[in-house]
């Protein structure tokens, strides 16, 4: 906690911008320059307990208003996004780290969303079947929730609300954003473009904050429904408390992602997306490459590659051009990041490239590290299992696809693996026995469309309902079932 002259960002809650009475905030720092750019109450319930009672109200009116119309806020916001879309990236770089391009990326993914989700009238769609007995007729109809609330993470700021949000309201449910503590500026830019729609108040509510509105959301008893991405451990008891609560919840946490290469690869391909998955986004994707595992003859060309792929890759503040990976979100990550290292090295892993302590010039107090590639990295070792969230990647070597397969099925996370090869057989293969919920073949970052669910599995997923496209549709509906019969004497009478 700490004291700057920087005004604290407000709340939006009820259609109104309030200011929050925290009496606890922390700075948003700017990782490459470890320079603060804005300060983020630490809302208290009573501002958690403002944005549900104000949501409960509007979703008397906002479910009763047709999906036809409920929709045309998501086409104007989407026109919106799309002419902030340069401020918007820029803000994700200033606040996340990321380069330009990659939060472009992001935005893109988020606007797509918002498109999917316009498609309610369609996907909200219930079913029926006349004379399920003779006579009568059986139907199902989707009904909204309620109100309901996202907790984001931070490495994601503009789109991971997107996965949820525009489902959740155009299904007729009213919502709450409650982003990363560390990342809160783009969702307050897009509280910004929200404003301008002329959604009826109480519709969409932003409360920034830690722990404490965190814990006001998964006891609110208007809130029916929660979606969290993050951590596993937080993952977990975000799941447990919700759930004990009796919330419908959703959430996605950690990952470890291994990709196989095949003797038969691409090699210069698989070099190229097998880099930009495990250093892209400074390796702080859910979906970032972590493990890559050699198969046979695949050995030794692959580890030449990714070295010299991993020692040359461009390392600076993503603003600049050129540059191809920025910094990690805190020095506490910097150096949890580091501390990791050490003991991949001290459990027998041979340090191929060290990033640690690189000198960025001009940004010397930016949290900074380097590629790094661990070699020789042994299963069992807590390093080949600990989520690191950094740009580290660990070698490993097998003889056989099938001891590949093993190796990621044994895993505790179930967010992604990815296979490189020119072997269709043996791509099915993969696809059919591989433990985790997004597979790519020949593909770093397997990352769902947003009209396909994103699907963790294991620890990397609690619950059943994924974010986007129907899944999410799903999550935010619950299903009514009429069974109907009209009396015979009532069809005959003549009017
Ligand atoms: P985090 O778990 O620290 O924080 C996520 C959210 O939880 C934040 O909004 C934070 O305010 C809140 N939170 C943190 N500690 C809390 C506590 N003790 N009680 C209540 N709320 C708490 O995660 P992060 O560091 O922001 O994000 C990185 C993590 O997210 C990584 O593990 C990454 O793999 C994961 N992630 C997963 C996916 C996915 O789809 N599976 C996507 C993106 C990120």
């Amino acid at each position: 906690m700490t004291q700057t002259t920087l005004p604290t960002l407000p709340n939006y809650i009820n259609g109104q911008w309030c200011d929050s009475k925290a009496t606890e905030s922390l700075e948003v720092i700017n990782p490459a320059t470890a320079q603060p750019i804005a300060q983020v109450p630490l809302s208290p319930a009573e501002e958690v307990e403002q944005a549900a009672s104000a949501a409960a109200i509007a979703f008397q009116t906002w479910r009763r208003t047709p999906p036809t119309q409920r929709i045309q806020y998501l086409f104007r916001l989407k026109v919106l996004m799309d002419e902030q879309f340069e401020d918007l990236s820029r803000t994700i770089v200033q606040e996340c780290g990321k380069t330009l391009d990659e939060a472009k990326g992001e935005m893109r993914r988020a606007i797509e969303n918002v498109e999917i989700a316009c498609g309610i009238p369609m996907m909200m769609q219930g079913t029926n079947l006349e004379d399920i007995a003779s006579g009568i007729d059986e139907f199902m109809i989707r009904q909204p929730l309620g109100v309901a609330a996202v907790i984001a993470p931070f490495n994601f700021p503009g789109m991971i609300p997107f996965w949820f949000m525009p489902y959740a309201i155009a299904c007729g449910n009213t919502y709450i954003v409650k982003p990363s503590e560390r990342v809160p500026l783009t969702m307050q830019k897009i509280f910004h473009l929200i404003d301008q729609l002329g959604l009826p108040p109480g519709v969409l509510n932003l409360v920034n904050g830690g722990k404490v509105a965190v814990d006001a959301i998964l006891d609110h008893p208007h809130i029916r429904a929660i979606s969290f991405v993050g951590s596993t451990p937080i993952a977990r008891y975000i799941y447990s408390r919700a759930a004990a609560n009796g919330k419908r919840v959703q959430c996605q946490g950690g990952a470890k992602n291994p990709v196989i290469v095949l003797p038969d690869a691409d090699m210069e391909m698989t070099t190229r997306i097998t880099a930009d998955s495990a250093f892209g986004c400074a390796g702080q994707r859910c979906l970032a490459a972590s493990l890559a595992v050699t198969v046979g003859e695949a050995r030794q060309t692959y580890t030449d590659a990714i070295a010299q792929a991993a020692s040359t890759r461009i390392v600076g503040y993503g603003l600049e051009s050129g540059v191809q990976m920025g910094p990690v979100i805190t020095a506490q990550s910097r150096s949890r990041i580091e501390q990791l290292i050490q003991l991949g090295a001290d459990e027998g892993a041979e340090v191929l490239v060290d990033g640690r302590s690189p000198q960025i010039s001009g940004y010397e107090q930016g949290h900074f590290v380097r590629p790094t590639i661990l070699k020789n990295v042994h299963p069992q070792s807590e390093i080949a299992k600990t989520e690191i969230f950094g740009p580290v990647l660990s070698l490993m070597h097998v003889e056989t696809i099938e001891e590949a397969i093993a190796l990621v099925n044994s895993g505790q996370y179930g967010n992604m693996a990815c296979l490189f090869t020119s072997s269709g057989a043996a791509a099915r293969q993969f696809r059919y026995e591989a433990e985790a919920g997004n597979i790519g073949i020949n593909i770093g970052v397997a990352a769902p469309m947003a009209f396909f669910p994103f699907s963790g599995w294991k620890e990397s997923f609690f619950g059943d309902l994924h974010g986007q496209g129907n899944h999410a549709v799903e999550f935010f509906t619950q299903t009514k079932v009429v069974v109907e019969r009209w009396s015979q004497k009532d069809w005959s009478r003549k009017f």
